[in-house]
């Protein structure tokens, strides 16, 4: 089946070459087997080309915050793609860069590739190094690079505006989510799909790279030799890959949605999916999990209510799948809508509304009535147990909680000299630590903190202005967290 026209783009004009070897698909993002739009069409364009189909996961090592974290689970799920794409039509060549210095890096690599392929695809990512990633290898491709959005349910780039608060976005999605329920990603691209097969990889690359040995890299002490932060440790509790995500989706289906709607803000339940690091680093879809929980309230289009922008009534579901939907589709989508429309500003403090920027400049110089530097809060060494124990809870699990999320930005922003350091050291916590930082998401929130999607508040108030206030204190009344607290007293 081919994928719609708004999720495919070209990013060079070169030609495809009809006497190319294979199709290539360059697996950057959406880093899995299944419901995944890219490998749908690279596998229709080699059946096209009657061609073999090559997918080339790298993983580099010059990006931001690399570290044990993030490679272990990066790794984890090529092994369980190698797994997944075991004796089907395909061939599968995972790499991970070694070392930079005096090795051709994973750019070379795709170029060395594309040197025989037909055609190029690729993930459409428009969040952290990606952008520019692509942007400097298309010139160099030999032949067409396409990008495909498997990124969320309403293709990213269907809207044409910029939506600042989440009702406006939720009105879109309202109008326009039946349409693409009916255009979802196939489960498995791959299903009874006999393809020519690649007697041999181009020697230009098997004479340079090594296909990565995945069972040594996750061995102990198999990334060791790797020049990547070492100091942020591996989350031994949660398994990255598509197969892992996939249990622990199962499991939430069963054991938690029932409960979403009265679990997620409690952190001694702390009832939520724990997608978001699966979803980061494209190991399972969201068209799955819209998917899945649809089905598991037998829902059909008849049971829709009227599309007016409000998060309850729409689906004519309970109010746990209710919820789950407007994260998934409204929040969620939603920061995909800025960074696919503002490359320049969904990641920094110039994507704030106006009334937040002033309220910002108004308070200034408002008397924080803490300040800590970065290593204190890196550290969890300040006066509060409440945000210490979030922090531990990020640095020893790659996760926080969603409510104290919340909190633990909105007191950074208190406790620091400006709302520019505030964001400098959310970002740099969330992204150093969080497995799902980096995201589009990870933008959405930490600037959230600092009123984007947001209202102004009254009344006004010493440091936040008219930036939504929040305490330790009122989420100790609020939320059940001695049980949070016992475990991450440090
Ligand atoms: C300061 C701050 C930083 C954040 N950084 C990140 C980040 O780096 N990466 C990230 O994915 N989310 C981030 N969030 C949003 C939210 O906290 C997480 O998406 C959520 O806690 C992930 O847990 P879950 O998968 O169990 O969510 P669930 O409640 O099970 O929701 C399912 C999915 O819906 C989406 N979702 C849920 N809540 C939100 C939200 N508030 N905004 C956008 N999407 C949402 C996520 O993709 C999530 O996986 C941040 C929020 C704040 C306030």
């Amino acid at each position: 089946m081919s994928i719609a026209a708004e999720r495919l783009h070209s990013v060079n004009s070169k030609p495809v070459n009809s006497d190319g070897r294979f199709v290539l698909y360059w697996m950057v993002a959406a880093r899995r087997p299944r419901f995944n739009f890219a490998l749908q069409h690279a596998v229709e364009r080699a059946q096209q080309l009657k061609k073999p189909l090559v997918v080339l996961e790298p993983l580099r090592l010059r990006y931001r915050w690399a570290s044990d974290r993030f490679h272990r689970f990066l790794i984890e799920g090529m092994r369980a793609n190698a797994a997944a794409f075991e004796g089907r039509a395909v061939t599968y060549y995972p790499f991970v860069e070694s070392d930079v210095e005096s090795k051709p890096g994973d750019d070379s690599l795709l170029a060395a590739f594309a040197e025989t392929a037909c055609e190029v695809i690729s993930d459409d990512a428009p969040y952290f190094f990606y952008p520019a990633m692509v942007r400097a290898v298309a010139k160099r491709l030999p032949v067409r690079l396409s990008l495909v959005d498997s990124n969320t349910v309403i293709p990213m780039r269907l809207a044409e505006r910029t939506f600042t608060v989440a009702h406006s976005y939720r009105r879109h999605m309202h109008r326009n989510v039946i349409q693409w329920l009916d255009q979802m990603p196939q489960a498995d691209p791959l299903e009874g799909v006999s393809l020519p097969k690649l007697r041999q990889l181009p020697p230009s690359v098997t004479e340079h790279w090594e296909r990565a040995d995945l069972k040594r890299l996750l061995s102990p002490g198999g990334l060791h030799d790797l020049p990547i932060d070492h100091s942020v440790a591996v989350v031994e509790t949660l398994e990255g890959g598509a197969a892992s995500a996939q249990r622990r989706w199962t499991g939430f289906l069963e054991q938690g949605l029932g409960r979403y709607d009265q679990d997620r803000n409690q952190p001694d339940c702390d009832g939520s999916s724990q997608m978001s690091p699966f979803l980061h680093f494209g190991h399972i879809s969201a068209h799955q999990l819209v998917r899945d929980v649809l089905a598991s309230e037998s829902w059909r289009p008849e049971k829709l209510g009227d599309a007016i922008g409000k998060n309850q009534g729409f689906w004519g579901t309970s109010l746990a799948v209710e919820g789950f939907l407007d994260q998934v589709l409204t929040w969620r989508e939603l920061g995909f809508n800025m960074a696919v429309r503002h490359p320049d500003r969904f990641d920094n403090l110039r994507s704030l509304p106006d009334w937040a920027k002033k309220s910002i400049q108004e308070t200034a110089r408002d008397r924080r009535p803490y300040l800590y530097g970065l290593s204190e809060l890196e550290e969890a060494g300040t006066h509060d147990p409440v945000w210490n124990a979030a922090q531990r809870q990020l640095r020893q699990t790659g996760r926080m909680h969603n409510y104290l999320r919340m909190l633990w930005g909105k007191l950074i922003y208190q406790w620091t000299e400006s709302a520019e350091q505030s964001f400098e050291f959310m970002e740099h916590l969330n992204n150093k630590y969080a497995l799902d930082g980096r995201d589009p998401n990870s933008y959405s929130g930490i600037l959230w903190v600092l009123g984007r999607y947001d209202r102004a508040w009254g009344p006004k108030r010493p440091v936040f202005g008219s930036l939504r206030y929040m305490t330790s204190d009122s989420a100790r009344r609020k939320l059940k967290l001695e049980r949070y607290l016992r475990r991450f007293e440090g």
